[in-house]
Order: C-alpha cells, then structure tokens, then sequence
C-alpha cells in the first residue's frame, strides 16, 4: 500500500477533517518512534479478589449505590459515587473573573459505574448483552443528571483501562463526571461540525462515513502532480454492523484509535434506541476484541462524545453526530506532543486498519 515508500516509511502530517486544529505527524520511519508504553501489563484475571471494593459482597466498601442493574437478585452492573470526586455537588455553579484569570467553580458529579462483577474481565470478554447493559445503564444515568440539574452542559463517560489509561483500581470500571462546562474536544467537534453544516448542509461525521464505505481517493505530489498513491478509503473501515461502523480515522492522535458511530445520523446518545445499542453493543466486542488479537493487552481509554445540552446547543442535532472514541495507549506523549499539540503516529492509519480488519475472531 505504501508501494515506493516503503523504504523510507510515510512522513507526513494529517489534518483532522472534523478539527481541523488537530493534526498528526505520520512517521512511519525508525528514526521517530516516541518512547513505547510497558509492552503488556500484568492483567489480572481473577474473578473475585476478597479486598477489591468493587467485587460483590463488598457493597459496604463503596460509599451508598446510586443504582443497580438488575434490580433484583445479584447485581451486574452499579453506579456508586467517586470516593475521591474531582468535580463535587457540595459548591454553587459561580463563575468569576479576574484580569484574563477566569475560574468557574467545580460544581459537577463524579461517579463510578462497576461494569461487570467480575473482576479482571476485560471488554471483549463480556457478553453482547451485557455490553448492551452497560450503555443502556450510562444513556439512563446521563438522562437522569441531565434533567436534575439544568447548570450540568455536559456529561461525560469514559473508561480507563490499565495504569497507562490511569485507571488506579484494577476491577473492570468506568466512568461519569457531569460538569458546568462543555469540555474543549467536544466543543471543538461541535462548532467545526456546525461550520460545514452550514456551508455544505451535510454532517461532516456522515460524509466522512460515507467516504470510508464507498471511496477511493488518490494522493498526489505536491510538486509534480504525479500520483503518490492511491487509496481505497474503505479500507478505514474495521467493522461494520447493521446499525453501526468502527473506523480507523485518517488522522487520529493514537496509532490505534478507532472510533465507533451511528451509520444512520444521530446526534445525541440519549436517542439511541434498544436495536441501536445491540448493534452497538457488537460492533464494540468485535472491535475489542480485533485490538486486543492484534495489539494483545493493551491499555485504553474511550469516551462517549455526545451532542451536550442546553440552549446553545438545540440547532446542532443535523450537524453533530454521536460517537464512542477508543484511544489505545501504545506509546507515551514525549515533550514532541505535548509542546507542539502534534501526535506522532509510526503505524500509518491504513496498515492498522488493514491489521485489525485481517484477524480472525471469534
Ligand atoms: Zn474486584
Ligand atoms: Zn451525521
Ligand atoms: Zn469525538
């Protein structure tokens, strides 16, 4: 695929389509290999630990559930509060400002979704239906702060696996901090999305799927106009379920990202219904478990991104679109990145699209 340039590697920067003030330094050559992660962690794969908080019959040891699913009988998923909250409910939503110096108080709610009873079980492990489960119980749990307290913009879910990912308890966990603000990264995908719709009416999210599913694209030369290479810009694609698509982005900030959306246009998590999230819940084991053939143990996180709430936000819902984003941590950000805002990548997109796609899974 690289065809002429496969001895010197790819070197170049791409430019993300939808903010498009990120970008990624593609380098595929020896030479810029950023410093790699711990190759493997010890995964623990215990069922039960006696001592972990968030193993059954340790309910005491979290402070009061905030809910539990199923109901009745023994629990499979809960919602408990984070013992140590980085944003807290206990201050008033006040902003205040002084000289270029502004600070909005950290009024929010942090919380903790146990995924699973089993302790060391990993994503792919999990059955669909339990997944299915999960984002049923994250959409409930958003619906719920979102309408208890109009000063939340945005609820946020995420999950950090592994120390690398800065998950800090080893029991399978996720997740939810209902802020004051819009975060920065969504806010960024919302005011570019809404800026292409309102020059081409189309989302840029549903172009950019309909690209990976049908295109090809050619690149050329900057100086002489010859053809680099061509691109068949299907090959993003990772995989694909009846309501759902996992793609490899073009210029992502992880050498492994992938992110997952809806194929039919849908701005807001809050409306996918229960055949959407099957699909979903698929999609997800699939992708899981293709990463996990080809990249073995990794760490991760990932994060829903989600049209947020409030007035500023109700003339969006044709030009944002849901989706879950998969950041593997593979390497860590050297002062490169972290100076310059410029991700390194030594895996090209399309040969790690081509990896994931070619193994076998169950
Ligand atoms: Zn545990
Ligand atoms: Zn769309
Ligand atoms: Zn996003």
């Amino acid at each position: 695929m690289a065809g002429e340039q496969q001895g010197k590697g790819v070197r170049e920067i791409r430019i993300n389509p939808i903010v498009p003030t990120e970008s990624v330094l593609v380098a595929t050559a020896r030479g810029m290999r950023p410093k790699k992660a711990e190759e493997r962690i010890e995964r623990d794969t215990r069922a039960h630990v006696d001592t972990c908080p968030f193993c059954r019959g340790n309910e005491d040891r979290t402070p009061p559930e905030i809910s539990r699913w199923p109901q009745s009988g023994d629990w499979e998923i809960r919602i408990v509060p984070n013992l140590y909250p980085v944003l807290g409910d206990d201050s008033p939503a006040n902003s205040m400002a002084f000289g270029l110096q502004q600070v909005i108080d950290g009024y929010g709610r942090h919380e903790v979704v146990i995924d699973h009873p089993h302790h060391g079980i990993i994503i792919h492990e999990m059955s669909e239906d339990h997944l299915y489960h999960l984002f049923r119980t994250f959409q409930a749990r958003m619906g719920e702060l979102y309408a208890a307290d109009p000063r939340l913009k945005y609820v946020l879910v995420f999950k950090n696996f592994g120390p690398a990912a800065g998950a800090s308890i080893p029991h399978t966990h996720s997740q939810i901090i209902a802020m004051p603000v819009v975060p920065e990264n969504v806010q960024n995908e919302v005011t570019h999305s809404r800026a292409h719709h309102a020059k081409f009416n189309q989302c840029i999210f549903c172009s950019l799927i309909d690209e990976a599913l049908t295109f090809e694209a050619t690149i050329y030369e900057r100086d002489t106009g010859q053809i680099r290479r061509k691109i068949n810009v299907g090959q993003y694609v990772i995989e694909r379920g009846e309501r759902f698509v996992a793609i490899k982005p073009f210029a992502s900030r992880f050498e492994w990202e992938i992110h997952i959306l809806p194929l039919r246009h849908e701005a807001d998590f809050l409306q996918a219904g229960e055949a959407d999230l099957q699909d979903f819940a698929r999609v997800l084991r699939r992708t899981m478990a293709r990463l996990d053939k080809v990249v073995g143990g990794v760490q991760f996180n990932f994060f829903l991104h989600s049209l947020p709430h409030g007035d500023d936000y109700e003339n969006c819902g044709e030009s944002y679109h849901w989706h879950l984003e998969i950041c593997p941590r593979t390497s860590i950000p050297t002062g490169f990145e972290l100076g310059s805002g410029l991700f390194v990548s030594t895996v090209s997109p399309e040969d790690a699209a081509e990896a994931l796609r070619n193994v076998v899974i169950d």
